[in-house]
């Protein structure tokens, strides 16, 4: 018998008989705008979990040290147990989304450097942006972990590029976050997938990814799948 240790709006998270590990279920439900718009599409959670699992699987090869052990089914993946530490961090190649509006600039623009950007995760607050200042000075990081976060964000980053480019696909911008382990070590976890990414098709700059649910462009799991597909195909 596993118990409910927590559910959020794409996963839940169960107990498992070690206590080290979670099992990892990954639900349908699709959700924008902090919660607002809601749908449920019957293959997401497998296409999800079948993508972060590959995704993690390779980040491990190039050693990246991650939550992910193993994929037990369609839907489900056993992780390591870790808490989480409360930053959505995105790294952005390519001016899209909150960038664009927040700062008047066009979608696309491709940017001088990768912007390391941090939000203070909280739902009720709307997810605030923050800078590195305000992660140490409110305790949620030390100065030292927020520099390993930086680095292997960015390392993370160009991983994710040179995977994405060979499935003909630009990584614009991304979300992940980091979890801590009992020994204290900072790992990667939650989840990488088009629900957390931006992913254009290079050329035609087409979207495959959560872009197409955000703004009711259709073919949302139709693109998943391509995604899927490209990268365990080509
Ligand atoms: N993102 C995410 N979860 C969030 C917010 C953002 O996975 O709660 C991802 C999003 O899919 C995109 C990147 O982080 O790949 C940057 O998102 P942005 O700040 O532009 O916000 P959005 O326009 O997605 O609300």
């Amino acid at each position: 018998m596993m118990n409910l240790l927590y559910e959020g709006k794409a996963k839940q998270l169960y107990s498992c008989e070690e206590p080290d590990k979670v099992y990892v279920h990954y639900k349908n439900s699709a959700t924008a705008f902090n919660g607002i718009k809601k749908e449920e599409f019957e293959k997401k959670g497998v296409l999800n979990n079948t993508i972060t699992s590959l995704i993690f699987n390779y980040l491990e090869n190039a050693g990246v040290r991650t939550h992910f052990i193993e994929k037990v089914n369609d839907t489900d993946q056993i992780c390591q147990h870790v808490t989480i530490i409360p930053l959505e961090v995105i790294i952005r190649n390519i001016v899209a989304g909150s960038m664009a509006k927040k700062y008047g600039l066009p979608e696309g623009q491709v940017l001088a450097k990768p912007v390391f950007e941090l939000s203070y995760k909280n739902d009720a607050l709307g997810d605030p942006l923050i800078n590195d200042d305000h992660a140490v000075a409110l305790h949620i990081v030390t100065e030292d972990e927020l520099a390993f976060i930086k680095f292997q964000a960015l390392r993370i980053n160009m991983l994710l590029q040179e995977f994405f480019l060979k499935a003909n696909l630009t990584l614009v911008d991304f979300k992940i976050e980091f979890g801590k382990t009992k020994n204290n070590q900072i790992i990667l976890a939650d989840e990488i997938s088009p629900d957390t990414c931006r992913l254009w098709e290079v050329g035609t700059q087409e979207k495959f990814d959560k872009d197409r649910f955000r703004r009711d462009l259709g073919g949302v799991m139709e693109a998943y799948e391509e995604v899927l597909r490209r990268l365990t195909h080509e």
